[in-house]
This record gives structure tokens, sequence and C-alpha cells, in this order.
């Protein structure tokens, strides 16, 4: 089970067979209630009336990736991005910075938003706004990322900021190659996006080819100087006159022109069988996929202003600013969630409750087995 569903599971049987928890869905929460300085609550829209709910409040909404309209936050801090699309649900509109913005708290961060290279295009709906986002392990397989005329442009195994970087010196569109090897290690999902839409068979090398409107020997050749290059990385993994990532020397030139030279190869093959080999094959694009900023809270989580802290409001998730610098590494929002989850309740119930353990933070944990009996 993911942790995520179990987390949720528990918070639902906890509401189902407790009073320590209610669950409001389909509720849009727009404004903070103060008392004085102190947030002691929030309203919310459900069902075309407004309620109200009171105690410390704990913002989870999410970023502002998919914030787009004219007065939006992407077009206050990355207009430059609004063309492009996203790989987030339309309520990434980043209310909590919102609703904290107008009582005063601070933010951090705001212009760090993060352009995934691997926004899956589907070929008859190319304009969507809204992306499938191609696993990173597409290219830890050994997915190849080709550029219009079918050459390789950049470290597929580089960071996120890095591919994206590269792409936009380069011709779109762009295409993430995986070769059978590579596929058959991952196949569920080429066999996912495939059934999408988003990703295509192809029997052979020769057959990408002229779908893309290049000569069979570009490709011939891209897989052939890829080759030699993991051969040479074998015999001698720290020779080669391009510098690599993360460090060390390469020997790709094609990436080693960009400064980041790769140096791990998994999957490859030599130009001799790229005729007859079978590839699975997705048009990519950048897209927006992450925001760094958001609000700017304590190590508990605590939203602060100018003066400190705001007793009573809380940060949790992607809302919050300031956690993964000015690029996220794949896999770290949903541990940064947990993590910051976990210490945002603590601390809420803490303010709640009173220091000094004097009221149990949490069920047990022989309460909780009960629980979920
Ligand atoms: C396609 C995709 C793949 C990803 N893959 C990974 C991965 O493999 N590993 C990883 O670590 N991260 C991944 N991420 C990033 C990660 O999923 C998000 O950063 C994370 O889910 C953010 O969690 P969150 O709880 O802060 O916000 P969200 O998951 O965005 O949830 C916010 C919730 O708040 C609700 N909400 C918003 N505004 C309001 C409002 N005003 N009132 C009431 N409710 C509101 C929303 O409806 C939503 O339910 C991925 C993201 C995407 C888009």
């Amino acid at each position: 089970m993911t942790i995520t569903y179990a987390l949720i599971q528990m918070l639902e049987k906890v509401a189902e067979k407790t009073d320590r928890a209610r669950i409001i869905t389909k509720a849009e929460v727009f404004k903070l209630i103060l008392n004085g300085k102190a947030v002691v609550g929030c309203e919310y829209r459900k069902a075309g009336a407004v309620h109200k709910e009171f105690g410390p409040v704990i913002f989870a909404s999410g970023g502002f990736g998919a914030d787009f309209g004219s007065d939006s936050l992407l077009a206050q801090y990355r207009p430059d991005l609004l063309h492009l699309p996203t790989t987030n649900g339309e309520h990434c509109t980043g209310d909590a910075i919102k609703m904290g913005e107008a009582i005063g708290a601070t933010t951090t961060d705001l212009e760090w938003v993060q352009v995934h290279p691997t926004g899956l295009v589907k070929p008859d709906d190319p304009d969507a706004k809204v992306k499938f986002l191609a696993a990173e392990a597409l290219r830890g397989v050994g997915g190849l990322v080709l550029d219009a005329n079918g050459k390789r442009f950049a470290n597929e195994l580089g960071r996120r900021d890095y591919v994206t970087g590269e792409m936009w010196k380069s011709k779109p569109p762009f295409r993430l190659c995986l070769n059978k090897a590579a596929a058959d290690e991952i196949i569920w999902h080429a066999k996912h996006y495939t059934g999408r839409g988003v990703m295509k068979f192809y029997e052979s090398g020769a057959a990408l080819a002229k779908d893309m409107g290049v000569p069979l020997q570009t490709l011939v050749d891209t897989h052939q100087a890829h080759y030699d290059a993991a051969k040479k990385t074998e015999k001698d993994p720290d020779g080669g006159k391009w510098p690599a990532y993360p460090s060390g020397k390469s020997w790709d030139e094609a990436s080693g022109k960009t400064g980041s030279g790769k140096k791990f190869y998994h999957n490859v093959i030599d130009g001799s069988k790229v005729a007859t080999e079978p590839f699975y094959v997705a048009i990519i694009t950048p897209v927006i996929h992450y925001c760094m900023g958001g609000l700017e809270c304590t190590v508990l989580g605590e939203c602060i202003t100018k003066a400190g802290v705001i007793p009573g409001l809380y940060v949790a998730g992607e809302a919050a600013g300031g956690i993964h610098g000015n690029n996220r590494l794949g896999g770290n929002s949903l541990l940064d969630c947990v993590v910051f989850g976990r210490v945002s309740g603590k601390a809420a119930v803490k303010y709640t409750f009173g220091a000094g353990d004097k009221f149990r933070l949490c069920p047990s944990p022989l309460e909780l087995k009960e629980l979920v009996k």
C-alpha cells in the first residue's frame, strides 16, 4: 500500500470511529478568521453556502503551478512560463499563499517554479494545457532524448532544470526514445502511456526515422556515438575530455559539450541495431511541475510575518516555501509532505492543548491498532 493512501485511510478511520477528526469534502476555503493577530479559523464555501470552522489552521493546498490568470501568481512571479503546459491539477492556484498574504504572512522563493523536461505531448491534442508526466524512470532505464533532427543534445540523467535548460537551446519537437531492452525494463509504463496515446510503439528504427522525417543514418550515428561513449566509459571510467555530471570526466560528446557529460549508461545499443530495433517513443515538452516557493515557515511549520510567528497558522507540503532550494529533486515532495504534515500537525495540537505533554498529541499506537481492526 502506498504511504499516502495508508495515512488517508487512517485519518478516515479516526474520523469514522472517534470524535477527534471530521472530514469535509468539496469545500473551498477562501478566508482566514482572525482574533487580533492570531488565526482562529477559516471560512469556506460548500454547495453554495458559506461556513465557518474554528481552531488552528494548517494550510496544505498545494502549489500554484496551474494559476494561469492575468492576476495569477505565475503572472506575477514567472510571466515567462505562462505559455507552458502544466502537470498540475486545476486546484493548484496557490490559495494558501493568497490567503496568507492577505493577513501579512511572508512568502519565499515564489519565482522558483520547476519546469520538468518530460511532459508528454498527445499528438492528437498537442496544445492541451495539462500534460501527463513521463516518469523519471524512463530516462533512468536508458531512454535517449533526441531533438527534431534526431540528435542527442543533453545528458538524459541530468537534473530536471538542466535538461529543460538544454531543451530551450535545441530544436523541438523532442522525443524520448526507449529501445527494446529499456522499454522491457519498464514495460508497464510503456504500455500504459501507449494506451493513453502519449507514447507510440515503432516496429523498427527505420519506421521511427520515417515518422520523424530524418534520415535513418542520423539515428544510427546518434546511437553509435552514445554506444562508443558507453564502451569507452566501461574501459576507462575516469577518462574522457568532457566535464561530467555529477563530477569527473565524460567520453560523451553530445552531453559533454553542455558541461554536464554523461557517465552512466544502461541498455545501450550500437548503431547497427537501430534499423530493425523496436522503439517506444514519446514526444516530450517542458512543463510546469512544482513550486519551490510558498509561505515562509519555521521548522515547526508555523507561518510568519515580518514581526514573527502567526499564532494558529501552519503550512505543510507544496504550499510551503524554502524547503527544496531552487530545484526540488525527484521524490522529495512526498517526503516533505509526510515530514512537515506531521511536524505542523503536532505543533498545531500542542498550540491548541498546551505544551509539556499535558495532553496526548495523537492516538497511541495501541489505539491506532484498534481503530483499523
Ligand atoms: C504528475 C505529478 C507527479 C508527481 N510525482 C511525484 C513523485 O513521484 N514524487 C514526489 O515526491 N512528488 C511528486 N509530485 C509532486 C507532489 O505530488 C506534490 O508536490 C504533492 O502532491 C503536493 O502535496 P500537497 O498536499 O502539498 O498538495 P496537493 O497534493 O496539491 O493537494 C492540495 C489539496 O488541497 C485542495 N485545495 C486547494 N485549494 C483549496 C482551497 N482553497 N480550499 C480547500 N481545499 C483546497 C486541493 O483540492 C487538493 O486536494 C508529482 C506531481 C505531479 C503533478
